[in-house]
């Protein structure tokens, strides 16, 4: 197999041209003809992860956040991201970044999210495209069974990777909680969508103080705030299984080093 055809398989299940005007998606380095045997799945472009790629011999890295987003004028390994970019072309890994494309995709990163905190039936997009409703940002599901929201913290808490914070929840705890969206993650813009929804919880990251206090104080539904890279962990299994089942023959694994920028709570 070749980098040429795993991204044929990704870019059809995450068309770029869904990603945002100001994102940057698609590779980032590697050559199109270079052969790919093992695909290591991350959430970010960080040292760390390069690492890992290295011992495990991996030929590609497909991340959901862009290594440059910004652009730059340099890749001299004066900086993280310059002595990245040495490191990955020195050992013959490429990088390819779906970011807000996989947001909106369907199955995409909300989905995952969804399924990860316990949401089950049908999932439809909290913000959907006006060309297409069942693709967008964020999804709106119910739990099987009704529950309090400090029941489905806990729930939402052991669905998904630990991290140094774990989760934050904005509510009265005995709350009936039905019907669920999430966004993963930094969620805000999104606050006044899942209100209008009527749902009863939204879970998402990233939230600040005032928004969140406002949105509680006005009525909204209960807010959980959750590590950004929790959040979107769960779309790396569900992306690696669509390579898999693509039959494009190549080995995926999914890195469980928590990159989350959180790595300690006291
Ligand atoms: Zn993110």
């Amino acid at each position: 197999m070749t980098l040429t055809n795993v991204i044929e398989v990704l870019e059809a299940a995450y068309p770029p041209a869904r990603a945002e005007s100001w994102d940057a998606v698609g590779l980032v380095s590697g050559d199109p003809a270079q052969p790919v045997r093992r695909v290591l799945f991350a959430v970010d472009p960080v040292a760390v992860v390069a690492e890992e790629a290295m011992e495990w011999g991996a030929d590609l890295i497909v991340t959901h956040h862009p290594l440059y987003l910004r652009g730059t004028t340099s890749v001299a390994a004066t900086t993280p991201k310059g002595r990245l970019v040495h490191t990955l072309i020195k050992n013959d890994i490429a990088l390819y970044t779906a970011h807000t494309n996989a947001d909106v995709a369907n199955p995409g990163v909300s989905d995952a999210l969804a399924r990860a905190v316990g949401l089950a039936g049908d999932l439809v997009p909290l913000q959907p495209f006006p060309d297409d409703p069942w693709r967008g940002l964020g999804r709106i599901g119910e739990l099987p069974e009704p529950t309090c929201l400090g029941d489905f913290a806990a729930l939402a808490a052991k669905g998904l990777p630990r991290t140094a914070m774990g989760l934050r929840v904005a509510g009265d705890l005995a709350r009936p909680v039905t019907r669920v969206a999430v966004s993963g993650g930094a969620g805000d813009s999104l606050l006044g969508t899942a209100k209008a929804a009527g749902v009863d919880v939204f879970l998402t990251a990233d939230l600040r103080h005032h928004p969140a206090s406002e949105f509680v104080e006005s009525g909204g539904p209960a807010l959980i705030d959750a590590a950004h890279w929790a959040t979107e962990w769960p779309w790396l299994d569900s992306a690696a299984s669509i390579l898999r089942e693509s039959g494009v023959t190549v080995e995926t694994r999914v890195s469980a080093t928590v990159t989350d920028a959180w790595t300690r709570g006291y």
